[in-house]
Formats: structure tokens, sequence, C-alpha cells
């Protein structure tokens, strides 16, 4: 199968609730050939809207981390754990809320096979339900980003802040966490990088 037909799947898939509030499944874009696959938690209100993953605040401070990493969007590929925005609704105004466990196992069906045909060098794990999807069940953000794991869907896996929990922490006297961001992709990018030259050797 190619990525373009997995899509086409998964667009009009309906194997969670969450489907049925979504606008968009959020499948994910960029270079389908990179070396390097940022993926991140889940779309919020403006990625449901448009489509496209991390366009909304956090998705511009991302963009910012990679253009001062020496990147574009276009030199990666980047999607989500969860396709579908998961949201409370129960106040009749929806507001962001981490997926379930089940949300997220119901969903990799569409994650898995899609990694495995991008088949990256380098997985960034944008944030710790990404990192606890795919490198460990007990990843701890704070300490283990940065740190370099074997991962059954790459030839290593690393997590990153999420640049929502970045933006919460900013202060004037702190970027928090946008230095550290930017370092991780910067060295994923790196690693990616050597590890496809390395293959291109053999
Ligand atoms: S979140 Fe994933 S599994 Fe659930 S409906 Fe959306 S695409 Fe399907």
């Amino acid at each position: 199968m190619i990525l373009d037909e997995l899509r086409s799947k998964a667009l009009v898939c309906t194997a969670c609730s969450l489907s049925e509030r979504r606008t968009n499944v959020v499948f994910g874009e960029g270079d389908p050939r990179s070396p390097l696959v940022l993926v991140g938690e889940g779309p919020g209100d403006n990625e449901d809207k448009t489509g496209r993953p991390f366009v909304g605040r956090a998705g511009q401070l991302l963009d910012k981390a990679l253009v001062e990493a020496g990147l574009s969007r276009e030199m990666v590929y980047i999607c989500n754990t969860v396709k579908c925005r998961a949201a409370d609704w129960s106040t009749g105004k929806p507001q962001n809320r981490p997926p379930t466990d089940e949300e997220t196992l119901a969903c990799r069906q569409w994650l898995i096979p899609q990694l495995g045909l991008i088949a990256p060098k380098v997985i960034l794990c944008v944030g710790a339900p990404s990192a606890k999807n795919l490198i460990k069940k007990n990843f701890l953000i704070t300490k283990e980003r940065g740190l370099y794991f074997p991962c059954e869907y790459a030839k290593t896996a690393m997590a990153a802040l999420h640049p929502s929990y970045i933006l919460r922490q900013q202060r004037p006297d702190s970027d928090g966490g946008f230095g550290l961001l930017v370092q991780d992709i910067e060295r994923a990018w790196q690693a990616a990088q050597k590890l496809a030259e390395k293959d291109a050797q053999h």
C-alpha cells in the first residue's frame, strides 16, 4: 500500500468515538521520504478545522523551532498519535483533552502503517503521550527527553517537549524550554542524516 491509499482510508475512519465530532481527520504532512518524522499528540481546534497538523499557536512555535534548527516543515514529516481531535464537550464549549488509551490504541491502526511506509531513520516524539505510545509506557518527558531510545518503528527515537507545554511555561525570564526543543530537533535531524548516509553506503 502507498501512503496516499492509507490516507484515503484514514480520512473516513470511524473506529473510535472521536469520529463523531471531528471536522477533519488530520493524517499528516511533509516529506514522506524524510529521514525524520515528528509525532505529536493529536489535533486541536485549528488542526481539526484545517486538516493539518500543528497549525495553531503550538504549531507556530514548532515552526519557529524548526527554523532555528536550520530546517523547515517541508524537510520533515509531521503527524500525530491520534488523528482526530479529542475534546470534552460536556459544557457545550469544546475543551481539548488528552486522547484516552482506547482512542490511542484504536488510532495505531493508522500511525503504525504510516510509520512503516515512511520508514524514518529517527522518530522525534513531540510530548509525553507520543513517547509513551512509541518508546515506552512509563516515559518521563522531563528526565528522558533528548535521549536516544530503541524503537520498533525507526532506527532510533527521541522525545522533545511539546510546544503547548513550552507556551504554558514561558515567562519574561524563561523561554519555557524552547531552547531545548530547538536542540532536540537539531540532534534528531543530525542523527537521521547520519543514519541515512550510512544506509546509502551499503
Ligand atoms: S482518532 Fe483515529 S481511530 Fe479514532 S476515528 Fe479518528 S482516525 Fe479513526
